[in-house]
């Protein structure tokens, strides 16, 4: 009797919507790869897994040097900021030149290949840098903000930054904020801080294309940050499909149509080629 082929056994494996963990042969399953071929409006959302995989450190890897004994009400709040304006811009500064020290990997410019693919593509991002923009995406909406559009904390005010990358010592340091402008007061980092609301208009943009589109991916998130984290619950209860792509199972997974464990560097471009997807730059 001969062995069943890897062909058969990735067929199989397909058939069971839940993928096991994707090692070499990531397989892809046929209802999803139709699925996106039939896509017309695909929402992606992302979260820190993604830029993760750029090197970036994560909100908690990078309470290291200077801020190794603070926490995140010590750094990422506006009580924190009006405490001492000089240890949270120095963070964000050191945050901003890791970021864009940083390259796109290629789960960012896979993301960024479908848009070519498909009729409409709009990503949603948790995160604060600039690589989803930096890979060729065109539609991002960023829920938490960025590293990259400060502005006076006290007239709001968009305050612009110099375009080379800030030399911070690998430590970290305190750092002076700059100020506006317009009414001499000191700038912020453009991020939400914890007890902030959402930008109510990114915020709405977001819930309306999640609301629209018939297939939407949640890519590198744990699911537990709200309000961000109803977003994909709203785009099942609207009709669409929803696709899984984060290393480890996460409160998300019960939401899924497909859910596929990997990295999302890995498991994207796989899921490209899989598609007869040109996903190359
Ligand atoms: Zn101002």
């Amino acid at each position: 009797m001969r062995q069943p082929s890897l062909d058969t056994e990735i067929t199989r494996l397909s058939d069971a919507r839940t993928l096991a963990p994707l090692s070499a042969a990531t397989a892809i399953a046929q209802d999803l790869l139709i699925a996106l071929r039939q896509a017309k409006h695909v929402v992606v959302f992302t979260g820190a897994g993604v830029s993760a995989e750029s090197g970036i450190p994560t909100f908690r890897d990078a309470l290291t040097g200077l801020w190794e004994r603070f926490d995140a009400e010590d750094l990422a709040t506006p009580n924190a900021f009006r405490k001492d304006k000089d240890l949270v811009w120095g963070w964000y500064e050191w945050r901003r030149m890791k970021v864009l020290m940083a390259q796109p990997n290629p789960a960012h410019l896979a993301i960024a290949a479908l848009a070519r693919h498909v009729a409409k593509l709009t990503v949603i991002t948790q995160n604060v840098d600039d690589l989803h923009e930096r890979a060729g995406s065109t539609d991002v909406l960023h829920l938490h903000g960025s590293l990259h559009q400060p502005r006076c904390a006290s007239c709001g005010q968009a305050h612009h930054l110099p375009a080379a990358i800030p030399e911070e010592p690998e430590g970290g340091r305190r750092l002076s904020p700059p100020v506006c402008d317009h009414c001499g007061g000191p700038v912020r980092p453009g991020v939400v801080w914890f007890g902030e609301d959402l930008p109510a208009r990114q915020l709405h943009l977001a819930q309306q294309q999640a609301q629209a589109c018939d297939l939407f991916f949640t890519i590198g998130t744990s699911g537990l940050v709200y309000p961000a984290a109803h977003i994909p619950v709203l785009a099942k209860q609207a009709g669409a499909q929803v696709v899984q792509i984060n290393p480890s199972k996460t409160p998300l997974d019960d939401v899924c149509t497909w859910s596929l464990q990997g990295a999302a560097g890995t498991v994207l471009p796989r899921l490209m080629e899989s598609a007869g997807f040109d996903h190359s730059a």
